[in-house]
């Protein structure tokens, strides 16, 4: 799998937030979100192939049961059941939380499905010239595959990315046609990379959550670090 980075942090988005954890990064993307906070995992990916038995090697320096399998895309990566199976192998309490946009479904071993479907400010219309525009906004959302995650996980959570109120239409049209959530597996999560952004969405957002049952999701990430890569 190709990989970007490798790091033990704490986990600063959803139901787990402040759990200690080894992020496995991996590179390359089928989307392109214009605000993507990760650009050096789908504009522009970079590291090199590492084989599931080597990253394995490398999770096992951390003292660690949490590990997050995270992009970048990780399930168009091939290798991502091998590298699922390769962590319980490891360590029988070992708790895999995979990270994706849930526009590719396969099955996997895993303990949480931390699914992002994307709305529409995420599709980088004038980014590039807008050349990823088209591709990206064909396969941001596919309600067959989300559903197959609900489904098919131990657990789950639908974390949005809001940048505005009129996001909240979108989310409320997608979750009408999902089944089996309940308002708490909902995240809303403010767009922002920096904590002056971050704090400036995060009073209307609370309530939202408030009238709506959902959870507010910080960036605990970005408070502790700044957008800072590998922490
Ligand atoms: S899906 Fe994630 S990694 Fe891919 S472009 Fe969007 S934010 Fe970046």
């Amino acid at each position: 799998m190709r990989l970007a980075e490798l790091f033990h942090s704490i986990q600063g988005e959803g139901k787990l937030a402040g759990v200690p954890s080894v992020f496995v990064r991996a590179s390359g993307c089928n989307l392109r979100c214009v605000w993507c906070d990760t650009p050096y995992a789908s504009w522009e990916p970079e590291g090199d192939d590492v084989a599931v038995d080597e990253i394995v090697r490398r999770v096992a320096r951390f003292d660690c049961r949490h590990v997050v399998l995270t992009g970048g895309e990780p399930m168009i990566m091939p290798d991502i059941p091998a590298l699922c199976d390769a962590l319980r192998a490891w360590r029988d309490d070992c708790h895999v939380t995979v990270e994706t946009a849930a526009t590719v479904y396969k099955p996997l071993t895993l303990d949480l499905a931390s699914l992002s479907p994307k709305l529409s400010n995420s599709t980088p219309w004038d980014r590039d010239g807008g050349r990823f525009a088209q591709a990206h906004e064909r396969q941001r959302i596919n309600v067959p595959v989300i559903q197959q995650f609900i489904d098919a996980s131990p657990a789950f959570q639908l974390k949005f990315v809001v940048s505005s109120e009129q996001d909240l239409g979108e989310i409320h049209a997608l979750l009408t046609q999902l089944r089996g959530w309940e308002p708490p597996d909902v995240l809303l999560m403010p767009e922002g990379i920096d904590a002056a952004t971050l704090q400036s969405r995060a009073e209307w957002i609370a309530d939202v959550c408030k009238r709506m049952g959902f959870r507010f999701c910080p960036r605990l990430h970005v408070e502790l670090y700044g957008n800072t890569r590998g922490t």
